[in-house]
């Protein structure tokens, strides 16, 4: 069995060899998992380029999915309002719109946290307190007297022998040594790496305008209503307004809201104390609504306004912010 697992870590290494992306697939739990940690020590050993890790936070994906299926439901609900003729569609579609930010305050409270945690984990990170199955119930497969042999002498051995490759010392050096080397590299040059994308909330432009797509398919529904009869007006709802909401205003609001409620847990601490995290969810989805009339507000005031300019310089106002708040390279 020892032989087979030997035989398996060294199938994994020449896998990762030939492998031009890590994909991490992160969750709270990535970082205190022997094996998850392996893949990482793995490719900083083979000297594969950071810049090919895929990061994804796995909340986060299944937050993004969340608000986008909200959102998609308030604008089919809108336009079937729209075919039936319904007077109260506007307000059908506030309420609508009220609704799809609740799941939003939500995520981003989540996703807040968990950047938060994912920073914390990685300061901090020693391979030491990682844990396996094996270590878990004491070298012994549950149920059973069949003893188990241990990863993590498995894991340690491996990084030792990669630590001897690199550094080219033929004895090697002692293994709390290697290990330190290790979880050095991974506080620094690993953490770097990760935390040095999309800044301190890690939400980038990509994935906000994924969030707010069904925005755009909403806009191609008008657009294809109005283009025949009216071109002009077309050009000015459909380019000026409905992009302008999908494209600059909904990413400023959000990435806006995500860095108010970062602040309001900093000055509440609510995370530690679950009965005022709930007392404040009210607080957080106002200040969320906020945020987004605060840039929305003015888009649509300026529907009544006959002159085209005005929309012209708020939207030209609203890509010099989304240029300057993108960082350079954006992968997560
Ligand atoms: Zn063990």
């Amino acid at each position: 069995m020892k032989n087979a697992r030997r035989q398996l870590s060294k199938a994994w290494r020449v896998f990762l060899h030939h492998s031009n992306q890590l994909v991490v697939c992160w969750t709270g739990r990535y970082f205190t998992r022997l094996w998850c940690v392996y893949e990482i020590a793995s490719w900083l050993y083979l000297n594969k380029s950071l810049d090919s890790i895929v990061f994804r936070s796995v909340p986060l994906e299944r937050d993004k999915l969340i608000l986008m299926l909200a959102l998609a439901a308030t604008y089919f609900i809108y336009s079937v309002a729209l075919l039936v003729g319904l007077n109260e569609r506007r307000l059908l579609f506030y309420i609508g719109f009220a609704l799809a930010l609740v799941p939003l305050e939500r995520s981003l409270r989540d996703m807040t946290r968990q950047m938060k945690l994912l920073d914390e984990q990685l300061g901090t990170f020693t391979i030491r307190q990682s844990s396996c199955f094996c270590c878990s119930h004491n070298h012994t497969m549950p149920g059973t007297d069949l003893k188990i042999p241990c990863d993590r002498k498995l894991v340690y051995s491996t990084i030792r022998s990669w630590h001897r490759e690199t550094t080219e010392q033929n004895h090697g050096s002692p293994l709390d040594d290697c290990l330190e080397e290790f979880d050095c590299r991974v506080r620094t040059e690993f953490a770097s790496k990760i935390k040095g994308r999309a800044g301190k909330c890690r939400l980038t432009y990509r994935d906000t305008i994924l969030w707010t797509s069904p925005i755009m398919w909403h806009t191609c529904d008008v657009a294809v209503c109005m283009s025949v009869a009216h071109k002009i007006d077309v050009i000015r709802l459909v380019l000026l307004e409905f992009v302008a909401l999908w494209l600059l205003v909904m990413p400023i609001s959000v990435k806006m809201s995500q860095h108010v409620l970062r602040f309001l847990d900093s000055i509440t601490t609510a995370p530690a104390h679950p009965k005022l995290d709930r007392m404040l969810i009210p607080l957080r989805y106002s200040l969320i609504v906020v945020c987004f009339l605060l840039w929305w507000l003015p888009l649509h005031l300026s529907r009544n306004i006959e002159s085209v300019f005005p929309v012209i310089a708020y939207d030209a106002l609203l890509l010099l912010i989304v240029a300057m708040a993108s960082p350079q390279k954006r992968r997560y």
